[in-house]
């Protein structure tokens, strides 16, 4: 991995910090209180443990972000490359909330709501209201959000790599994917690859093997996989960077039963025209729609029991949704999954997915791209181990 020098991490920093500002004003919020999670690494880049000590940035809409850390966090969080805001310690024996009100109160105009990260403790909330009693609570999300789903050309590159990692893992499935072996076993053997792939961390190693393929977010069990099995596969994991990747393949162990490549069929085709129909101006529900359509018209709509897809980039699951009902018009940069599926309880099951980038719409000119590009690449025709 190429490290990024300093000045261009701490420039980005501040890009992202000019850009939450006007967000704020709009949304009403006089400051940010964000604890260790996603949203802290995408304004910061501090990868903090979240622990029952508070570590929180604090971001006034019209004066300078400052980070509270537990003493011991101090060199911790002196070590993260191009964290280009005031560090303010407090001792153990300190009263971290209390140290914020006073700075917070201190301001010229004293805020009146406090937006906090969606993914605070409830109990560092808590702890918030009482020490900022006459402050406003509400959710940081709807500030983060709307940032964090517009990917820049630089995040983007990092769910490519991602899905290239991902890819390589689904490539070689063949390798640990056979009858007689345990799902468990497998998925092991997968989380694995995921790291060997370049993975930081291997997220999940989703096996459904026969009838278990017909629930969707199966857990690995000590199934004995069968020949003749269809399986289910869904991986996924996190880059050194943060990004995530995630992408679901449908494996078949020898000739599959023949009602299930009818559906497979449908499936495949859905998920196709859906990736076909990525691009700027489409909203989600109508997104969904397509996708859908296409499995009810094959009589399989009662079976896909889930929405298309979901936003990733440092959280697997983010904004935006993929679902009926929602309004949200897709813009570039966005990234998503496509991953309708077909469940028959009982029997099997089947699901493909793909992270897809909603890019600016190239009008097909290039034979088929019209706004959307795939991150996931290996083949999505029933593999046949
Ligand atoms: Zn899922
Ligand atoms: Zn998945
Ligand atoms: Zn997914």
């Amino acid at each position: 991995m190429i490290e990024e020098p300093q000045e261009m991490r701490s420039r980005k920093m501040n890009e992202r910090l000019d850009r939450v500002r006007p967000a704020m004003v709009a949304a009403g919020i006089d400051v940010l209180l964000v604890s260790p999670g996603s949203d802290l690494r995408y304004l910061t880049g501090y990868d903090a443990v979240p622990l029952e000590r508070l570590t929180c940035l604090v971001l006034p809409v019209d004066g300078e972000p400052f980070l509270v850390v537990p003493a011991l966090e101090l060199p911790a969080a002196q070590a993260v490359p191009g964290l280009d805001v005031e560090l303010v310690a407090y001792a153990e024996t300190d009263d971290p909330y209390a140290l914020v009100g006073h700075r917070l109160n201190a301001n010229a105009r004293r805020p009146r709501v406090a937006g906090v990260d969606d993914h605070m403790w409830a109990a560092k909330v808590l702890d918030f209201r009482h020490a900022l009693s006459t402050v406003e609570q509400t959710l940081a999300g709807t500030v983060l959000r709307e940032l964090r789903m517009r990917k820049t050309p630089a995040e983007v590159e990092s769910l490519r790599r991602a899905g290239a990692a991902i890819d390589r893992v689904h490539a070689a499935m063949g390798e640990w994917l056979r009858a007689g072996r345990t799902e468990r076993a497998v998925a092991a053997d997968i989380k694995d690859a995921i790291v060997a792939a370049g993975h930081a961390s291997a997220d999940f190693a989703i096996v459904a093997a026969g009838p278990n393929g017909a629930s969707p977010h199966h857990e690995a069990s000590d199934r004995v996989i069968g020949a003749g099995d269809v399986v289910v596969v869904d991986i996924g994991g996190r880059m050194p960077d943060g990004y995530c990747s995630d992408s679901t393949r449908t494996y078949a162990l020898g000739e599959p039963p023949a009602d299930f490549t009818d559906y497979y069929a449908v499936l495949l085709a859905a998920q196709q025209a859906q990736v076909a129909a990525v691009r700027p101006g489409i909203t989600a529900s109508e997104l969904d729609a397509v996708g859908r359509d296409i499995i009810a018209a094959g009589g399989y709509g009662e079976y896909f029991v889930h929405r298309t897809g979901h936003g990733i980039g440092l959280d697997v699951h983010e904004d935006p949704y993929i679902v009926a009902g929602s309004a949200r018009v897709l813009e570039p940069g966005m990234a998503f999954s496509i991953e309708p599926g077909i469940y028959l309880p009982g029997r099997h099951g089947a699901r493909i997915e793909d992270i897809v980038v909603c890019t600016v719409d190239s009008g097909g000119r290039d034979g088929g791209q019209h706004g959307g590009e795939r991150l996931n690449l290996t083949d999505r025709q029933l593999t046949i181990l």
